[in-house]
C-alpha cells in the first residue's frame, strides 16, 4: 500500500512538473513596427496587411507541415514578403537621401551558429537568399555593397533593375522627410514610374516595415532571418541592425530565436537579438520576460539627439513557444503552431 501511495505520489509530482509539449513546428513572423495606429490605417489597408500576414503564416507553415527546414520556411516567407511592396523590404524598400535602395539581410541557422549577412545590395531581388549564400557557401559571415552584389551574381542570384524596387509610397516618404530635414529633393530614379502624389493612405511607419520571421521545425530545428530597406533618408552607406547577427537576427537550437525591427542604432547598441537569448539561456528567463526586459531598455536608451529607441522583436523559445514585445503603437505580427489557429495582430493593444 505505502509503495502504492508512493508510486500515486511520485506520479503526480511528474504531472505537475512535465512541461507542455513542445509543438511539431512553430512559426513567428513581423512586417515592422511603428506608428501604427487604428486612426491612421484604413479599413482597406489593414486587410491588406491582414492578408499579407496571413500569406506568410501559409507559406511558411506549408513547408514546416511537410516536414521542411525552419531554413528554408525562413527564406521562402521573407523571399515572398521582398517581393510585396506592402513591406520595407525588397520591392517596396525605403530610399536613401540619394533616391537608391540600399538592401540589407540575415540570416542564422541555430543547429551551429552557422550565418550570413548582406548590407548596401542595390540589385539582388531577394538579399535574404544572398545572405543564406553567404551563411552556405562562402567562408565569411558578411559582406557588403558592391562586393556583396557581385558575389550573390556569381551565385546566380537573380538581379534586377533598381527600378524593380521603386514605389511611390516610399518616394514620397522619402521627399517629406528630406523637406523636414532641409536636404536636397533627389531626381527620382531612371525607370521609376511617373505618377502623381499618391494619396498617403500608410501609416507613419517610414522608418520601419522590416520582415523577419523565426521558425522551429519538426527536426528541433530553429532558424531566423531579417531583411529590410533601413530607414527613410539614411546616408553615407548607414547600416542598422537587420543584417548584424547578435542585434536583428539570433538562432540557437534549444535557447531562442530572434528577429527585430526598429531604430537599428539603438538596437545595435542593446545587442537585442544575442541580449534576449543569453537571459533566456543564463538567466532562465522566458522567452516573454526576456522580450519584455530588452524592449523595455531600448525605449529608455537615449541617442546623442535625446530620441529614445524604438521597436519590437519576435521570438521562439527552444521549444517553439512564441513571443513578442513593442514599445510602438503597432507591429504587424503573426504567429502559428502545428495544429494550432494562426494569430495575426496589428496594433500593440491586440491580444
Ligand atoms: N531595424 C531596421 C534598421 O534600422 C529598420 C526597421 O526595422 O524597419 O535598418
Amino acid at each position: 500500500m505505502r509503495a502504492l501511495l508512493a508510486f500515486a505520489l511520485l506520479a503526480l509530482a511528474a504531472c505537475a512538473t512535465a512541461p507542455e509539449p513542445a509543438p511539431r513546428w512553430s512559426l513567428v513572423v513581423h512586417g515592422g513596427a511603428g506608428v501604427i495606429e487604428r486612426a491612421n490605417l484604413t479599413p482597406e489597408l489593414e486587410a491588406q496587411y491582414r492578408a499579407a500576414m496571413q500569406r506568410a503564416l501559409t507559406t511558411g507553415g506549408a513547408i514546416l507541415e511537410r516536414g521542411g527546414s525552419s531554413l528554408d520556411a525562413v527564406e521562402a516567407v521573407i523571399r515572398e514578403m521582398e517581393d510585396d511592396p506592402l513591406f520595407n523590404a525588397g520591392r517596396g524598400a525605403v530610399f536613401t537621401a540619394e533616391g537608391r535602395n540600399e538592401l540589407d539581410a540575415s540570416i542564422m541557422d541555430g543547429r551551429n551558429r552557422a550565418a550570413g549577412a548582406v548590407a548596401g545590395l542595390t540589385r539582388t531581388r531577394h538579399p535574404i537568399s544572398a545572405a543564406r549564400a553567404v551563411m552556405e557557401r562562402s567562408r565569411h559571415v558578411m559582406l557588403i555593397g558592391e562586393g556583396a552584389e557581385a558575389f550573390a551574381r556569381s551565385q546566380r542570384l537573380e538581379e534586377v533593375d533598381p527600378a524593380y524596387f521603386f514605389t511611390e509610397r516610399r518616394w514620397q516618404q522619402l521627399e517629406d522627410n528630406l523637406r523636414a530635414n532641409s536636404l536636397p529633393i533627389p531626381q527620382r530614379p531612371a525607370g521609376a514610374p511617373q505618377a502623381p502624389r499618391a494619396e498617403l493612405v500608410y501609416p507613419d511607419d517610414h522608418q520601419f516595415g522590416t520582415v523577419g520571421v523565426v521558425a522551429f521545425d519538426s527536426a528541433g530545428n530553429i532558424a531566423a532571418g531579417t531583411s529590410t530597406g533601413g530607414t527613410t533618408g539614411k546616408r553615407w552607406s548607414r547600416v542598422g541592425d537587420a543584417p548584424i547577427i547578435g542585434a536583428g537576427t539570433y538562432a540557437q537550437n534549444g535557447v531562442c530565436g530572434v528577429s527585430a525591427t526598429g531604430t537599428g542604432e539603438f538596437f545595435i547598441r542593446v545587442g537585442v537579438a544575442r541580449d534576449i537569448c543569453a537571459r533566456m539561456q543564463l538567466n532562465g528567463e522566458s522567452a516573454q520576460e526576456a522580450a519584455d526586459s530588452v524592449i523595455a531598455e531600448v525605449g529608455a536608451m537615449l541617442n546623442n539627439q535625446g530620441a529614445a529607441g524604438d521597436g519590437g522583436v519576435i521570438v521562439l523559445d527552444g521549444r517553439g513557444g512564441v513571443a513578442w514585445a513593442m514599445n510602438t503603437p503597432g507591429m504587424y505580427r503573426a504567429a502559428q503552431m502545428a495544429g494550432g489557429d494562426p494569430i495575426v495582430q496589428i496594433f500593440a493593444d491586440e491580444q
